[in-house]
């Protein structure tokens, strides 16, 4: 069999649970040959993963997740291939993460406001010490830890997703920001899993026509999320707009209770598709 990838993957540094540590052995057990590090607003596991790689055959491809806000929803962007030391990318990751702070605790505020009373100290508790990123599922999970959900799902259904009560965005980062904000390092940006992007008033098309007018390079066509149907879809898109195809499981090690690694591979070719193209930038 070739060589395979998943390049979707968090660590504990954001909202997965999974050290760097842990997240490299499992990538190596799942026969993996490498995996990009993927996670919310922080690089801070690159490093640290790298180290451990090192002796375990298996690459380390230095990536971030990013969102950005349209006038009626939000899209994640993955950055690849970039240079996660950049000290002027790390200060305005810095930033996104000091955001997320103050924008957890107003979505504690709402959810008091719908009866439900959380501490931002119980959350601490499940954002650990390592976390610099604090996000919604770690709040999904304090609610699931409290008993105010009965599942991960319902947090968001109910309290937190994006149409809902106590959803709060967190920074104006426009779509045209995060891609720039990757292309000044040297990345390729993806536009991660199509599937979730739910936005009544403007069909996925759009959307994609938009991004590539703004300098995105590909699509996340496999995701853990996406059918066999849905992944042909994506990829058709991507070809009609010129744009890379990518996938990987988005892994959170257990913060949504299902252990993903590995479970989306896709063959290295398409890791040395978008090499090229963070080279040839
Ligand atoms: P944030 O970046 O803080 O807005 O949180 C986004 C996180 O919430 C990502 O890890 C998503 O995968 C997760 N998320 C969003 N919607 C859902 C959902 N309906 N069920 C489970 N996780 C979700
Ligand atoms: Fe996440
Ligand atoms: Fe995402
Ligand atoms: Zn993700």
């Amino acid at each position: 069999m070739g060589k395979v990838a998943d390049l979707h993957v968090h660590t504990d540094v954001s909202d997965g649970t999974f050290s760097p540590k842990k997240v490299v052995g499992l990538a190596k057990l799942e026969g993996l040959d490498a995996i990009a590090i993927t996670d919310h607003d922080t690089c801070a596991a690159i490093t640290p993963a790298i180290i451990i790689a090192k002796d375990m055959d298996i690459e380390i491809i230095p990536g971030v997740e990013l969102t950005a806000e349209l006038e009626d929803g939000e899209i994640h962007i993955l950055g690849y291939f970039i240079d996660w030391q950049d000290s002027s990318f790390i200060k305005k990751l810095e930033e996104l993460c000091r955001v997320r702070e103050e924008r957890a605790k107003e979505i504690l505020r709402r959810l008091s406001e719908q009866g439900i009373d959380l501490k931002y100290e119980d959350l601490l508790e499940i954002v650990g010490s390592r976390t610099g990123s604090v996000g919604r599922l770690h709040i999904a999970n304090l609610l699931y830890k409290k008993g105010k959900v009965a599942c991960i799902r319902e947090a968001f259904t109910k309290y937190i997703g994006n149409d809902s009560p106590a959803y709060v965005k967190k920074f104006k980062l426009s779509p045209k920001e995060a891609v720039d904000m990757i292309k000044a390092v040297g990345g390729v940006s993806v536009l991660a899993h199509p599937k979730t992007i739910n936005i009544e008033t403007k069909p996925l098309k759009d959307i994609v026509k938009m991004l590539a007018g703004e300098g995105i390079q590909g699509i996340e066509a496999y995701h853990s999320d996406h059918n066999n149907r849905e992944s042909s879809e994506f990829k058709k898109l991507a070809s009609e707009y010129g744009l890379l195809i990518t996938g990987g499981s988005d892994c959170h090690g257990l913060g949504k209770k299902e252990v993903l690694l590995g479970k989306v591979k896709v063959p290295y070719e398409l890791v040395e598709k978008l090499r090229d193209a963070a080279i040839a930038r």
